[in-house]
């Protein structure tokens, strides 16, 4: 991934002000700010939901409206709240396999495996709108990972969550990242979070980047 002099205005609010970064294939890299800094914002550019000027590489191609849903298909985005739908948990981490159109009996295995991974295999039954956040949020990152994407987009999936649950689910995305060869971009508000998850921080400010350094030189 390579973003070179990026802006976004939302109107007259300029949320991105001249972001150039570089995301090496399997690397893990969090973006750590303020509120309003601009992380969110950074995040939708990269998954190519959000208008932007400048220039922007994906998987080393520049996207356009023929190339992004396929560019998009690569990647997998997790939300701060889970976004569940109706139906069962593996019917949700399901879907995105059904619009990618794979043949049934590789979703199933797909589903399994990805519920495995996660720790989630006992839920798969369950209605997927009566879990706990942690059980929820668990079944979003099973249901990114089972798509198989190169980069993984987290945007602070786990602010609700309480500090020992969220440092168990980054080790377990952090080891599936790197067997899988998983490129990761995570959001994140907290330095004690990602220090041992990460190998890069980018600090935002304000819509700039400040530092972009090793986690531990930035403490
Ligand atoms: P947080 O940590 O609070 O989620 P963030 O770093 O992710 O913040 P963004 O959500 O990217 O920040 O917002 C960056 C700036 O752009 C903020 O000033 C925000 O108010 C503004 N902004 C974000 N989305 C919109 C929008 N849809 N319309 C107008 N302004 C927006």
């Amino acid at each position: 991934l390579k973003v070179e002099n990026i802006n976004v205005y939302y109107g007259a609010i300029h949320a991105l002000k001249g972001i150039s970064v570089g995301v090496k294939q399997v690397e893990i890299v969090t973006l750590i700010g303020a509120n309003g800094a601009g992380k969110s914002t950074l995040l939708q550019t990269i998954n190519l939901l959000q208008g932007y000027q400048g220039d922007l590489r994906l998987f080393g191609v520049r996207p356009d409206k023929v190339t992004a849903t396929d560019l998009r298909r690569r990647c997998s985005m997790v939300f701060q709240e889970a976004l569940l739908l109706d139906g069962s948990v593996a019917e949700n981490v399901a879907w995105p396999l059904r619009f990618r159109r794979v043949a049934d009996a590789e979703i199933k295995s797909r589903v399994q495996q990805a519920l495995i991974d996660f720790g989630c295999e006992h839920l798969s039954d369950r209605s997927a709108k009566h879990l706990s956040g942690g059980e929820a949020q668990r079944v979003c990152i099973a249901r990114a990972l089972a798509t198989e994407p190169e980069l993984l987009l987290l945007d602070e999936p786990f602010a609700a969550l309480d500090i020992a649950i969220r440092s168990s689910l980054l080790e377990e995305i952090r080891s599936v990242a790197k067997r899988r060869g998983i490129t990761v971009v995570l959001v994140s508000h907290s330095f004690s979070d990602v220090l041992d998850f990460a190998e890069r921080a980018v600090v935002l400010i304000a819509g700039r980047i400040r530092q972009d350094n090793r986690p531990e030189v930035l403490l």
